[in-house]
């Protein structure tokens, strides 16, 4: 069953109004729903619904047998244009594994709906064009489930007297069902308020667990800085009374958006510098702000259908990643996106998964919260961004919340908006809504020294994806500067250029000396840039060049150059790269954050897409050995880096995690060098840290470390966080991520150890997820690795298919491998494939991959 993007067509009936009465009980919720239905078109009303049996349907208030159920689905005919339609049935949550609908998590009810688990609540038109004004009754328990809530202000509440208690809630903003959400528990309140702009005083609160409490402080400041962040820069402010926040532990991914009750995985709400890290504090201020800026981008605004999921998700992550980069360094921000960029969304573009950021067709859209939508999809709106300017982008998106308030909108709405606003055309940039796969862009750069010019020569490609032979070129903004090697200096000012036909050739004009390309500067278009720069000129550019992303960039290049061809070669010249190195150590004006990027090596996996065909055992071999001597040839650096960067006591400043994370990095590159006091080291920072991040730090050394202090960190770890779920989290992670011989072994076991569990999501990704991102262990020659992924992707499909599906496309990759592991990972695809009862979700990922 695929469904298309050609065949959307208007629903036949709207659904105006909707009443919901919930009597809440884990084992048994009856849900009785009251819709208000006008024609809309030709046909009869169709109520989705995922495993419903209707107790009864009334229409205009009485009973109506003359209903059909096609594909779970309750279809009516009806005459006539408007209707009251009443159903009842009657729910599971305490069964539902799959975390969609309404669920149980730690003895507390929540809902997630998007993209289509209000089918599984009650039965509706599950469609995001159907906008409807919610008013919501619950009746719970009131020693169990002493907080009840739900979207939009409360209204009324009470007492049944019975033990029982009950709430209402009515959101006066129409929604698509996606947004609906309610919760019911035992819960306690970080209370804030927030002045808008326009005066409006809004009640905030942070929802979780009595004992959580002390750790929410940081996601209240997140949330307070977003609010004012969104009315600053994009002109958007709150519209109603309240905003709630609740922290819950079973979560399919990071954070739901639901209006005015956004509903997030306790490990992007819960932080405190004892269980959370550098990165997992930055996580929840920008998964806060990404929540949050939903508002209008995503709720006032929605979706008309789901292949329009990048409107709100590639726009709502480039709004945070502004935001992140406005909270510290954005030169650092902008090098971890692109990290990230690289490590998830270029492979799946290079994948039998590629998909446009506007995809044609789906079988299951939950395999489509992908990385192409989100983070491709957020390039894409930054190019335009780039494009525009900044004033001329401001007036685009303020066109464009004007115009589609209260609707469900198009990615060609939001492209049109631009142009308006504008006067910009962009006609040919919309091919980045319909083709994908990375565009590959080569640069020759030529200098006539008698002439005083040099020309730049241009070419790009886009390569074939599935279903997508040919292609035409991309409109790529690349800008561009030039160096002169003798002086350092600049020979021109910055140049952003419009690289929109197949090839291209740039004039510069008093090039009076022989000059260094610096190209795609702040990664301005999402490309991979071939060059012919020698070692020279990139080490250059990562000396001199003035755009910090531009210089991370050429460090990363002289590495990766140095890394290929001593995978091809067996051996390999690490000078330049020492060099390089050494030079960024020494620079004290840099910001300390910074000089650690630069300095760390491209991950294994990032090599191997460099490669035709990936070797992980020469990868590892080549990426350790140029390791150790950067570790041996700097030691002395190392150690001053890591001592300068020792802190008094733990604070959340840009300046201070800049070294905190410095200063892991060179403990990793002290014990690569071999240096007998590593561990010691280790081990000392370990046990005195005072936060997390150095705590974790020193234990992901120590765990590829073949010492006894391996298994005492392990062991101290595991007593000290045994009853925090998301540290020990990381304490599966850690493991699962060794470099060690043993490692599958050591995950094998951790499979079974009794704090291990598939039917939470942050454990099965903790140890199932983080192996398989281990290129040595996953990769084993033997086929285990392959082996294991299949069997517990198996067995969680049966419990989680969701989760499951997304943790199949390491598995998918079998082709860019040596035939014999092509083959074994082939074998697992296709015996997950004859598992009887798969999950559709499950289906359409296999079946992609082997097709
Ligand atoms: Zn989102």
């Amino acid at each position: 069953p695929v469904i298309r993007r050609s065949d959307y067509r208007p629903p036949a009936w709207h659904v105006p109004e909707i009443a919901l009465d919930f009597d809440l009980d884990p084992q048994a919720t009856r849900v009785t729903a009251t819709l208000s239905v006008t024609r809309n078109g030709e046909g009869p009303l169709r109520l989705d619904g995922d495993g419903l049996t209707p107790r009864s349907v009334l229409v205009d208030g009485t009973p109506h047998n003359d209903w059909r159920l096609e594909d779970g689905a309750l279809v009516l005919d009806l005459p006539g244009d408007a209707h009251e339609i009443t159903t009842e049935v009657v729910i599971e949550p305490q069964a539902n594994t799959q975390l969609m609908g309404l669920y149980a998590s730690g003895g507390n009810l929540c809902t997630q709906c998007e993209a289509e688990g209000f089918r599984r609540i009650t039965f509706f038109p599950d469609r995001p064009d159907i906008l409807s004004r919610y008013r919501v009754r619950m009746v719970a328990d009131k020693a169990r489930f002493p907080v009840l809530l739900a979207n939009g202000d409360p209204v009324a509440s009470g007492d049944l007297g019975d033990g029982r208690h009950w709430a209402e809630w009515s959101d006066p903003f129409p929604k698509p069902c996606y947004l609906f959400a309610l919760v019911a528990g035992d819960l306690v309140a970080n209370r804030a308020q927030f002045v808008t702009a326009s005066g409006r005083e809004v009640q905030l609160g942070i929802w979780v667990r009595a004992p959580d409490l002390a750790k929410t402080d940081h996601a209240m400041r997140a949330l307070k800085t977003s609010m004012a962040w969104d009315e600053r820069v994009y002109g958007r402010e709150y519209d109603l009374d309240v905003f709630n926040i609740v922290a819950v532990d079973d979560f399919n991914f990071g954070a739901m958006e639901n209006k005015g009750l956004n509903i997030f995985n306790s490990r992007y709400i819960l932080a405190d510098p004892d269980t959370a890290t550098d990165y997992d504090y930055d996580g929840i201020a920008a998964v806060v702000a990404h929540e949050y800026f939903h508002n209008w981008s995503g709720n006032r605004v929605t979706c008309r259908d789901w292949f329009q999921l990048s409107l709100k998700e590639g726009f709502t992550v480039l709004r945070d990643q502004q935001f992140s980069g406005d909270q510290g360094s954005a030169a650092v921000k902008r090098i971890e996106d692109v990290r990230s960029l690289r490590a998830s969304q270029f492979p799946e573009d290079a994948g039998p998964l590629a998909h446009p950021i506007r995809p044609d067709a789906y079988q299951e859209i939950s395999n489509f919260y992908t990385a192409t939508i989100y983070n491709k999809g957020a390039e894409v709106v930054r190019m335009i961004a780039t494009i525009l300017g900044p004033t001329a982008f401001r007036a685009g998106t303020d066109l464009y919340f004007s115009r589609h308030d209260g609707t469900a909108a198009t990615c060609e709405d939001f492209v049109v908006a631009m142009e308006d606003a504008s006067g910009v055309d962009l006609s040919a940039f919309r091919r980045w809504y319909e083709q994908a796969g990375t565009p590959r862009v080569s640069a020759t750069l030529e200098h006539f020294p008698g002439g005083g010019r040099a020309t730049l020569s241009l070419r790009q490609a886009v390569p074939p994806t599935p279903g997508q032979q040919t292609k035409q070129p991309m409109v790529l903004p690349l800008k561009l500067r030039l160096f002169g090697a003798e002086t350092g200096r600049p020979l021109s000012d910055e140049r952003l250029f419009l690289f929109d036909q197949d090839a291209a050739t740039i004039t510069f004009e008093t090039v009076t000396e022989r000059p260094v390309l610096s190209i795609n500067r702040g990664f301005s278009a999402p490309v991979i840039v071939e060059t012919d720069r020698t070692s020279a000129d990139l080490a250059f550019l990562s000396a001199h060049d003035d755009d910090p992303f531009a210089r991370y960039e050429a460090m990363q290049q002289l590495m990766l150059d140095t890394l290929v061809a001593s995978v091809a070669s067996g051996h390999g010249d690490h000078a330049a790269v020492i060099d390089a190195i050494a030079n960024t150590l020494a620079d004290d004006r840099l910001d300390r954050a910074f000089v650690a990027e630069a300095v760390l090596l491209p991950s294994d996996s990032f090599i191997g897409d460099q490669m035709g065909v990936v070797d992980p055992d020469a990868i590892f071999a080549a990426r350790e050995a140029l390791r150790s001597d950067i570790g041996r040839a700097l030691l002395p650096e190392w150690r001053a880096a890591y001592a300068a960067t020792e802190a008094d006591a733990f604070e959340y400043t840009p300046d201070a995690k800049g070294k905190r994370r410095l200063r892991t990095v060179a403990l990793g590159y002290i014990a690569a060098s071999g240096a007998s006091d590593a561990d010691a080291i280790a081990f000392a920072q370990f046990e005195q840290a005072d936060n997390m991040t150095d705590r974790q730090g020193a234990l992901m050394t120590l765990v590829n470390s073949d010492s006894d202090d391996r298994i005492a960190a392990l062991d101290i770890f595991y007593n000290r966080y045994r009853d925090n779920p998301l540290v020990l989290d990381k304490w599966f992670t850690t493991q699962a991520l060794s470099t060690r011989a043993d490692t599958f072994e050591q995950v094998e076991e951790l499979a079974g150890h009794r704090d291990f569990t598939l039917t939470n999501p942050n454990r099965a990704r903790a140890l199932i997820g983080a192996f398989s991102m281990n290129q040595k262990a996953f990769h084993r020659a033997d086929g285990a690795g392959y082996r294991f992924l299949a069997d517990q992707l198996i067995a969680l499909d049966r419990i989680n298919p969701q989760t499951a599906a997304k943790m199949l496309p390491p598995l998918g990759r079998w082709r860019r491998f040596d035939r014999t592991r092509g083959e074994l990972m082939r074998a697992q695809l296709d015996r997950i494939l004859s598992v009887p009862g798969l999950s559709k979700d499950m289906l359409e990922q296999v079946g992609k991959s082997l097709s």
